[in-house]
């Protein structure tokens, strides 16, 4: 090129597990592949999340719902293929531990709630079982004694998120993939026209063109700047505390993932387990709270006694990127060569080997 600046064909912005999940599937494509991070690969919000692959426990009424679930159950039978991959491309673990979900009601109203829920699950065809709370603390030892009810979603797994992203960078940079730390995008640059993307602007003035352009910038997306209004879509942050814990004991208090109104337990398999997480419509405001962290240990603490012997090792706080109806945003814009991906909300873990897939195949121009 004539200023000397090579351009790739795809710049990606955002290195959380969407943008590197997209990037190394790109870059397996043939394509020559460039992620700008405004800060550090992989500390964004994928670092907080708690790594719960569950589409069946994640269920919801509504259009929606609907949409969500297709896109979940899709995702969630790609994981272990997409693991098995990634471990082999990086030479790291990610740590997917296919011990299943527990749904626990700890009173009357909770449990005839539970019941609805099993009920609409079961009227979709999903892995659902409804469990006894003697059958649930045969399964779960650590579970208390006041559980009332339980429904068992036997394929709803989880991986680790920090070893996930670890694994991603690693093969994104065998696979030769060009990762740029500390390169904020300012914003889109589009033609002449204002029809197709030619690259991005960085914070810091300088120019990356590319033929392709994917955003994925989480709940910071709405920031960039550049598209015509028509040609953006919202994308706000919603806050969640999360505890990070450790048993000094080793494994065992629990083996399966936990639900409960108002949070879970996920645990991993050395002994550590993730206690979230609260839902809060706080614009970008980071700070956690003692109110916040009462609630989480108050909920958990009813249903696992347990947890009082774990050590806190960290308290978290992560910008989930939600659109209005709470459903990702995911493929090609208004705009020729933009392309969306972001808005994964709850489940962009869950939802990163499903979204890589198919915006690689609008990228490689070929259908998924
Ligand atoms: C408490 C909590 C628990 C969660 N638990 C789960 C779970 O169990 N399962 C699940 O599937 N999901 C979970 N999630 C949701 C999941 O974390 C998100 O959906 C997912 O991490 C979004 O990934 P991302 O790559 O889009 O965003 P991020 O990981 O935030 O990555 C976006 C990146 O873009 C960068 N960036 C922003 N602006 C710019 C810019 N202008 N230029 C360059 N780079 C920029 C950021 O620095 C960041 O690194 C949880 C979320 C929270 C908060």
């Amino acid at each position: 090129m004539s200023d000397g600046i090579r351009s790739a064909d795809v710049v990606i912005v955002g290195g959380g597990v969407i943008g590197l999940a997209v990037a190394w599937r790109a870059r397996e494509k043939g394509l020559s592949v460039k992620v700008l991070e405004r800060e550090e690969i992989g500390r964004g919000t994928s670092y907080v999340a708690a790594g719960m692959l569950a589409p069946v426990a994640e269920a919801e009424f509504g259009a929606a719902g609907k949409r969500l679930l297709e896109l979940g159950l899709r995702s969630a039978e790609m994981w272990p293929g997409f693991a098995a991959e990634l471990e082999r491309a990086s030479g790291g673990e990610v740590g997917l531990l296919r011990t299943g979900t527990l749904l626990l009601a700890r009173d009357e109203d909770e449990a005839r709630a539970l019941e609805r829920q099993l009920a609409f699950r079961q009227s979709l065809g999903l892995p659902a079982e409804r469990l006894l709370a003697s059958a649930a603390r045969e399964r779960e030892p650590g579970l208390a004694p006041t559980v009332r009810l339980a429904i068992e979603c036997p394929e709803d797994h989880s991986v680790d998120p920090r070893l996930v992203l670890a694994a991603l960078r690693q093969a994104c940079e065998n696979a030769g993939v060009e990762i740029r730390e500390r390169a904020a995008v300012e914003s889109v640059e589009l033609d002449d026209a204002g029809t197709r993307v030619t690259g991005v602007i960085l914070r810091a003035g300088e120019r990356v063109p590319a033929g392709l352009v994917v955003l994925a910038a989480g709940a910071w997306t709405g920031q960039i700047a550049g598209l015509p209004s028509d040609a953006q879509i919202s994308v706000r942050p919603v806050k969640g505390q999360i505890l990070r814990l450790r048993d000094p004991a080793g494994p065992g208090l629990l083996r399966r993932v936990v639900r409960f109104q108002g949070g879970y337990l996920v645990p991993r398999a050395d002994g550590s387990y993730v206690l979230g997480a609260t839902v809060e419509e706080k614009g970008f405001e980071l700070s956690p709270t003692a109110g916040g962290v009462y609630e989480l240990l108050r909920e958990a603490h009813e249903l696992v006694p347990g947890i009082d012997e774990l050590q806190i090792e960290e308290l978290s706080v992560g910008l989930r990127p939600g659109t209005p109806d709470n459903t990702p945003a995911i493929g090609p814009g208004a705009v020729d060569g933009l392309m969306w991906a972001t808005g994964h909300y709850r489940n962009g873990i869950l939802l990163a080997p499903l979204t890589a897939e198919l915006v690689v195949a609008e990228l490689a121009g070929v259908p998924a």
